[in-house]
Parts: C-alpha cells; sequence; structure tokens
C-alpha cells in the first residue's frame, strides 16, 4: 500500500511538475542590454517559480534576427527583437522577405534604443556620411544592430563598398577594436545607458555623433517603428550635450504555439515587479507599464500575453 502511494505521489508531484518546465529566452551579445533584458526577467519568473513551475534560462546570440530564427526552429521559448525587426519578419520585409513569419507572436515592449555612432576622436568623422572611405564595424550578423545599419546606410546612400573596412564584430571585440585604432567608427542599436558604450567613451578616445539629418527623419516618417530619440547631456562622460539620433523600441516576442500558461506566467511576473525591474538595469530606470503593454507591436498578441494584461487592466483594446 505504501508503495502505491510512493507512486502517486511521485506521479502526481510529475504532473504538477510537467505545469511548468524550462523557459529559455534569446537575448543577445553578453555585452549587450539585451542579455541583463533576459536576466531580469528570469529573475521576475524565477521568483514566482513555486506558483507556476516555470524556471527561466537565459541564451546569449547574435541579437534580433538570430532570435527570430531561433524562436522559428524552436530553439527558445521567448526572444528580445527590435521592433523594426519584429515588423519586418511579420511584414516579409528585409531579411524577411523570404519567408515571413507568421506565427510570431507578441508579449510586451522593454527599453527604447538608440542608434549609436561611435567614432574615434582621431578619425576626422564628424558626421555619418563622414563614414565613407573609413573602417567601420557594421554590427555582428544575427544583430538587429546590423540590420538597421543597413537602412540607415540607405537613408544616406552608403553601401558597404563606400568603406574602406566593413567589419561584423559584435560589441566585444567591436570594443577592443575600438580601443587599439582598428576602427574609426562603430554602430550600435542598444539600449542607454550601457556598461558597452561607457567603457568606450570613458577609456577609448570615442564620441557618440548625433544621426538625425533630413535622411533619417525620412526614415522615421517612412516606418511605423523609428522615431527621434535623444542620448541626454552628461549619459556618458565624452558627451557634455544632449545628441539626437533615431531610435526603437526592444520588444519581447514568442511564437503562437507556446504555452499559454508560459506566456502567461512571464509577462504577469514582468508587470507585477515592475519596480524591482527598473532597478536591475539604468536603461529600465525609465519602463511605463501602459507603454509596454501596448507599445510598438506588429504581431499579434500571444493569447497568454493578452489575459495577463486584460487581468493587470492594461490591455488596450482601443485601436
Ligand atoms: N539591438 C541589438 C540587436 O537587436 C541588441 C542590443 C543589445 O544587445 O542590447 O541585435
Amino acid at each position: 500500500m505504501r508503495k502505491y502511494l510512493v507512486l502517486w505521489v511521485l506521479v502526481w508531484g510529475g504532473m504538477a511538475a510537467a505545469q511548468g518546465g524550462f523557459v529559455t529566452i534569446g537575448t543577445g551579445s553578453i555585452t549587450g542590454v539585451y542579455f541583463p533584458t533576459g536576466g531580469a526577467i528570469c529573475r521576475m519568473l524565477n521568483k514566482s517559480q513555486q506558483d507556476h513551475g516555470y524556471r527561466c534560462v537565459v541564451d546569449p546570440t547574435g541579437g534580433s534576427i538570430d532570435n527570430l530564427d531561433y524562436l522559428r526552429n524552436g530553439w527558445i521559448d521567448i526572444g528580445v527583437v527590435q521592433a523594426d525587426i519584429q515588423y519586418d519578419a511579420v511584414m516579409g520585409e528585409g531579411a524577411f522577405k523570404a519567408e515571413p513569419m507568421d506565427q510570431l507572436r507578441t508579449m510586451f515592449a522593454m527599453h527604447s534604443e538608440s542608434f549609436t555612432l561611435l567614432v574615434r576622436n582621431d578619425s576626422g568623422i564628424s558626421s555619418f556620411t563622414d563614414l565613407a572611405g573609413k573602417r567601420v564595424n557594421i554590427g555582428n550578423p544575427g544583430s538587429g544592430n546590423q540590420a538597421t545599419m543597413e537602412l540607415v546606410m540607405s537613408a544616406y546612400g552608403l553601401t558597404i563598398e563606400d568603406f574602406a573596412q566593413a567589419t561584423e564584430f559584435d560589441g566585444d571585440i567591436m570594443l577592443e577594436a575600438m580601443c587599439n585604432g582598428e576602427l574609426d567608427a562603430a554602430v550600435y542599436t542598444i539600449g542607454h545607458p550601457s556598461a558597452l558604450i561607457k567603457e568606450l567613451t570613458g577609456y577609448c578616445d570615442t564620441t557618440i555623433l548625433p544621426v538625425a539629418g533630413d535622411e533619417v527623419i525620412m526614415m522615421e516618417m517612412s516606418h511605423p517603428f523609428y522615431r527621434g530619440v535623444t542620448i541626454p547631456a552628461g549619459m556618458y562622460a565624452s558627451n557634455p550635450d544632449d545628441i539626437a539620433t533615431i531610435g526603437v523600441n526592444a520588444t519581447v516576442v514568442t511564437m503562437a504555439e507556446a504555452d499559454e500558461a508560459m506566456i502567461y506566467a512571464i509577462t504577469r511576473s514582468v508587470f507585477e515587479n515592475i519596480v524591482e525591474l527598473r532597478s536591475l538595469h539604468p536603461a529600465f530606470a525609465n519602463l511605463q507599464t501602459a507603454e509596454m503593454a501596448t507599445g510598438d507591436v506588429t504581431a499579434p498578441y500571444h493569447p497568454g500575453a493578452e489575459r495577463a494584461l486584460r487581468d493587470l487592466r492594461l490591455f488596450d483594446t482601443s485601436d
């Protein structure tokens, strides 16, 4: 009899645990802000593991485009993706022309990212068009960073061939190459403040330049998710003045087939712990739940996210 009781407890326990399971979040390179974003989301979910059984782990990746590919292949459960790349994926544009992702689903938006043009002070570069003839890091393959750079380049009428050298380093190697003088400039679409940019501008004779000409204003007008943003004066040592550039939100997405209870648990734990979340990275300091719940959505909401946002009275049905 006791044997059966033990067996029953095991089966019952197994069923209870089966409600949960592992959740993998695809992020970006470990020096970026996506990686700690995934870490923060996981931390919020894991706090209430006892209630839902889900345990969350963070996967470093190449960034937005990789995360969408990995989602499509079922290698990760949720991913952090720039809003412009989410749009491309759903609409079948850019890198997704051949294979749009009609199964992509929205959960919520996170921090704002700025297209950040970093130049060495000895490079002689004073505007985006001055990149012609220079050694420029355009971002690693699989990053949203590189995809956005391609759009900005075409807005300014520049192609890869215009650069003396176009490298595809991720954040880590880019930092080293900039500091060693092996690069003249680099771009990174990233949330601010970021430790990587702090290091570059603090110790490596590097300045951030504005990218705010008519060319990018046209981009902002013709695409729903680009907007003018400011990197505030004094955020980095080398920039006493505000820096105007183009910006986009980071969003969190999943696939239609993702478990409803899992997506509910993640969404709910993020919004319920918003005060703590804001304190986990300086780029999260200004996160507002109303914007996170409704901002920068192309893909339809996942039903789990929609239910959580409704329960928290954050779901906006006005549009
Ligand atoms: N926005 C970048 C991308 O999509 C990632 C930036 C980060 O890691 O913070 O590739």
